[in-house]
């Protein structure tokens, strides 16, 4: 399987090629040439390997389809190292549990920092390990985080040889139950960096350190954002498993409500239905940051202002573009790149937003593509969340919380709705409170992280600051 670029570059690469890197070098995003497609006899036998053998030997299946430069056994270990029930609590892996008539909730947030993020992320430590050795290189990721990409990272990348995590955090502005997560990791290759200043603070730190090339050549500087292929191929794999936990046969159709932000967990969506998943719908939730759901209503795609991003409850979705968008728009206009050049590499920069309902063929597409969308808003999560746990006795967190209010708005009858649990509410605690009046239970492994001992450096927001501290531990 070859990969190219959506903005026309069409050097010949494989996996382990683009698995480092991040934007194609004519800024575009990787895609795989074409979609290999699953057959009703292939959909039967991906089917019972899921319920026989279990997650990991399906996640084998799923990514060799795509990958043909890591060895069959080798990947199958990495699989099978990668999704255990110790690490993501059930033999299962993403169990599926009925809401109420029609809507189902898939768990993807047992990992180790009860996000879906670790279902591409902790992959990602092993795929990162192992190619790295391949290679006999090293791999310094620097990174900036509010809350949950930085924490994902760090469990996934936490004692593996060969990389280490720089991690630049706003000092004092994550929850305490997040500081805990992340400041309590002792292992030598991780650094928690809280810098004085805000998020944006943090990302023109990584970004003024990213555009020094001999710097970044030098430290051998990577990043593990949500625009890399390998992330978003490991969340196809637990589409499949939804639709097998919710179906007994391949006539049935499903769809999926999916929390969005950067879009990167419905791409992964738009990949398995390309491959011939069935699906009916993919319905995209967004927050009171509603550029997906305008783009889905209207066809236009209007990047926001930092000023016109809103915090929200629902802070994982608080995005003003989104980054794996491209992705998507990309196959949605016939695969055209210049097409799509003009559109995200011009028209985005130049006005800030681009209108597809001038393109013929818009509205079919999307229809064809099977995508709607909706929002949801603080008042929405609250009585979603209210509403979930005096009825059902089901407490879910803010960001499933929007996917339920959404999904409820478009389900069919006689086609399960699966909505994607991204995150445990736990770490949303606050506005849990504000919905029911009480605390959400804590994960056992949990308790008691406040108090445990942190391991963290505080800086001024100072590129030369971050500069020798990188090059003070890469030793
Ligand atoms: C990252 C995240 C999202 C958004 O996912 P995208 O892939 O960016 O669309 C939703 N919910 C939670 C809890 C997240 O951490």
């Amino acid at each position: 399987m070859l990969y190219l670029s959506t903005r026309g570059d069409q050097t010949p690469k494989h996996f382990c090629d683009i698995l480092l890197e991040g934007l194609a070098p004519d800024g575009g995003l990787y895609l795989p040439a074409h979609y290999p497609t699953v057959d009703d006899a292939t959909l039967s036998r991906l089917r019972s390997v899921y319920q026989n053998q279990g997650y990991a030997e399906l996640a084998f299946e799923v990514l060799s389809l795509y990958i043909d430069d890591i060895p069959a056994a080798d990947l199958k270990a990495l699989c099978r190292k990668t999704y255990t029930a110790e690490v993501f609590g059930t033999p299962e892996i993403v169990p599926l549990r009925s809401l109420e008539d029609g809507i189902w909730l898939e768990a993807l947030s047992n990992g180790p920092t009860l996000a879906f993020k670790d279902m591409a992320m902790q992959l990602l430590g092993n795929l990162f390990e192992y190619e790295l050795a391949r290679r006999g290189e090293e791999l310094n990721i620097l990174g900036a985080t509010s809350g949950d990409t930085g924490s994902a990272a760090e469990y996934a990348m936490r004692g593996k040889k060969g990389v280490r995590v720089f991690m630049t955090s706003p000092a004092g502005r994550m929850s305490p139950f997040q500081q805990a997560q992340m400041f309590s990791l002792m292992d030598d290759n991780i650094f928690n960096i809280a810098v004085d200043g805000v998020f944006d603070d943090c990302q023109d730190m990584v970004k003024a350190v990213s555009n020094d090339l001999d710097f970044k050549r030098k430290y051998r500087i990577g990043t593990v954002n949500s625009i890399n292929w390998a992330r978003l191929l490991a969340q196809v794999v637990y589409y499949f498993a939804g639709y097998f936990q919710a179906t007994q046969d391949n006539s049935e159709k499903v769809s999926f409500t999916v929390p969005s932000g950067n879009f990167g967990n419905v791409c992964a969506g738009h990949v398995a239905r390309m491959m011939g998943l069935p699906v009916a719908r993919l319905v995209v939730a967004t927050n009171e940051n509603d550029v997906l759901d305008e783009f889905f209503k209207t066809g236009v795609y209007r990047v926001r202002s930092s000023a016109d991003t809103h915090e929200t409850s629902s802070p994982s979705m608080d995005i003003s573009k989104a980054s794996n968008f491209e992705r998507f728009v990309f196959d949605l206009l016939g695969r055209d790149a210049a097409l799509t050049k003009s559109y995200f590499g011009d028209a985005l920069g130049r006005v800030g937003f681009f209108d597809l309902e001038a393109h013929p063929t818009f509205s079919q597409a999307a229809r064809r593509y099977g995508f709607d969308s909706g929002k949801s808003t603080h008042a929405d999560r609250l009585a979603t969340i209210k509403d979930t746990w005096e009825h059902h006795g089901m407490m879910i967190d803010t960001h499933t919380a929007d996917g339920v209010k959404v999904a409820r708005e478009h389900v069919q009858a006689g086609v399960p709705m699966i909505v994607l649990e991204t995150a445990l509410p736990i770490k949303f605690a606050e506005t849990i409170v504000e919905a029911t009046g009480r605390e959400p239970d804590r994960p056992a492994k949990f308790i008691g992280i406040e108090a445990l001992p942190k391991r963290v450096v505080t800086m001024s927001a100072d590129v030369q600051a971050i500069k020798s501290f990188i090059a003070g531990h890469c030793v």
